[in-house]
């Protein structure tokens, strides 16, 4: 169970490494937009109008930054493309990092290596994250000599020595490579005032022991004058690793093992490996060495999902290790799958009670402009003014996400004749060259029997 501790630190760092930008379809979303008192502002942090869904959106974030209330769920209706997944995705960016988001859509839980069920609980406990705390010593010293016997090969070889000088003693520790990496990282030298943390073996330096005034004017005044410890100083410093269920899961399954963390592939973890790890978890919170973080789950096109699903979240969501669920949806009244039963969204409805409703509502010309501005702006392309209000009008004609499909097109198409800003005839060019979908459908009622497998009689074509 240690290990989840001793390995949360590098879990922490590849986080980081992998955390690519690039330019997706709600990375101009910071936030929500809102201010102190929850109101959300017409534009702000990339989101543009759908105030009461962003204001209702602001209110969930404050019961999951509470941290008390496990397992309440929410579901965002409305129309395609009225922002539901922004909001979502505006309030990840709002919890920060250290608050676990994760977002699946619904079709991603059926796959052959994994039971629906399995995939499910994987995603609830990567939502879940669990702060750890550890305590560490922290000493502290000038340094009298640093010897270095031989060069440093492995890990673990005691290859020289450091003579740590207080005023009462002289203490001598044994330098392994990890430390000779870090005394030279940290150019640490004789009369320096360094810190040895003793549970990472991590060397830092703080500055010089101006004792003598040779030194210190040799140094020129505008050094930093670092006191000279009075003894050996030894603090006690806590340091907080946050980490998810899953991972401590994954980490602590033998089949497994955490270089499956790394891999993704961690394949069905055992209710028994779980169940020790519940246990666990609670006795740390008891003896207070940890915390839990609810964090979020993000369910889009939850409609997908089947009636088994919808079974095992509405019981999953009764756990107190469960997390704040969010599902978003574009259906009306349509069928739960696995049953030939109609419910709104396609849910059934003892799992509707549960939920708090956020509805989202079509945008107006102006809101239409503002997003495309700042999707311009996110994807550095200039714009005429009448080139916007061209796509303005395509966008609310046809569909928000379309026009924002055109702008990179359109981009392309003004620097292949090396225009500076995107024109109207580039708008129009693209609109030529890719159907929106109403125009597709028309093209398919025209051409529909030069096509292979034509199924679709003339009625249903009509009415999509
Ligand atoms: P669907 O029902 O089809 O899944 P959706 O409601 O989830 O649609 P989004 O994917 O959130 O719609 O929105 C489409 C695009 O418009 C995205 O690029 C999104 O970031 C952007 N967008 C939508 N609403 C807003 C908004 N209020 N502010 C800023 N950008 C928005």
């Amino acid at each position: 169970m240690l290990q989840a501790a001793a390995t949360a630190g590098s879990v922490q760092e590849v986080r980081e490494i992998t955390r690519v930008e690039r330019i997706g379809a709600h990375s101009h979303v910071r936030g929500l937009g809102l201010d102190d008192a929850l109101e959300a502002r017409q534009v702000s942090q990339g989101m543009v109008g759908q105030l009461s869904a962003r204001r209702a959106a602001g209110i969930i974030l404050e019961m999951i930054r509470d941290g008390k209330i496990a397992g309440r769920a929410a579901l965002i209706a409305g129309h395609p493309g009225t922002g539901k997944t922004a909001i979502a995705m505006g309030m990840a960016q709002a919890l920060g990092t250290d608050t676990p988001f994760t977002s699946i859509a619904g079709s991603e839980i059926f796959s052959l290596e994994m039971s629906k069920t399995e995939a499910l609980t994987q995603a609830f406990r990567r939502s879940i994250g669990v702060r750890i705390k550890e305590e560490t010593e922290i000493i502290e010293g000038e340094v009298v000599e640093i010897q270095i016997d031989r060069p440093a090969t492995g890990s673990g070889q005691k290859v020289g020595k450091l003579i740590l000088k207080t005023t009462e003693m002289e203490t001598v520790y044994d330098l392994g490579s990890k430390m000779i990496e870090s005394l030279t990282k940290e150019k640490v030298q004789a009369g320096d005032i360094i810190t040895i943390d003793k549970a990472t073996g991590k060397i830092s330096r703080l500055g010089r022991s101006f004792t003598r005034a040779r030194d210190y004017d040799a140094m020129g005044p505008q050094t930093k004058f670092v006191q000279c410890p009075e003894g050996e100083l030894q603090k006690r410093k806590e340091v907080v690793h946050t980490v998810t269920l899953h991972e401590v899961d994954v980490i602590n399954s033998r089949t497994q093992g955490f270089l499956a963390l790394f891999s993704g592939d961690t394949g069905e973890i055992k209710t028994e490996v779980r169940e020790q790890i519940n246990t666990k978890v609670a006795e740390w919170r008891e003896e207070g060495k940890a915390d839990i973080v609810p964090g979020v789950l993000f369910i889009d096109e939850v409609h997908m999902l089947d009636i088994e699903c919808f079974s095992f979240l509405n019981r999953a969501l009764e756990s107190d290790l469960a997390p704040i669920l969010i599902m978003a949806t574009n259906r009306g009244i349509t069928k739960i799958r696995g049953t030939n039963y109609s419910s709104p969204h396609g849910i059934p409805i003892d799992l509707l009670d549960r939920l708090l409703i956020i509805s989202t509502s079509p945008y107006d010309e102006d809101e239409v402009k503002q997003i495309l501005t700042i999707r311009c702006e996110e994807e550095d392309v200039e714009i005429s003014e009448d080139a916007l209000s061209v796509l303005t009008k395509i966008g609310q004609d046809t569909s928000l996400r379309y026009a924002i499909q055109l702008i990179t097109a359109a981009n392309l198409v003004s620097r292949k004749r090396k225009g500076t800003e995107v024109s109207v005839d580039d708008v129009k060019r693209v609109y030529g060259l890719f159907l929106d979908e109403s125009r597709t459908i028309s093209f398919l009622k025209e051409y529909q029997k030069s096509f292979m497998f034509n199924e679709v009689d003339d009625e249903a074509a009509t009415d999509p």
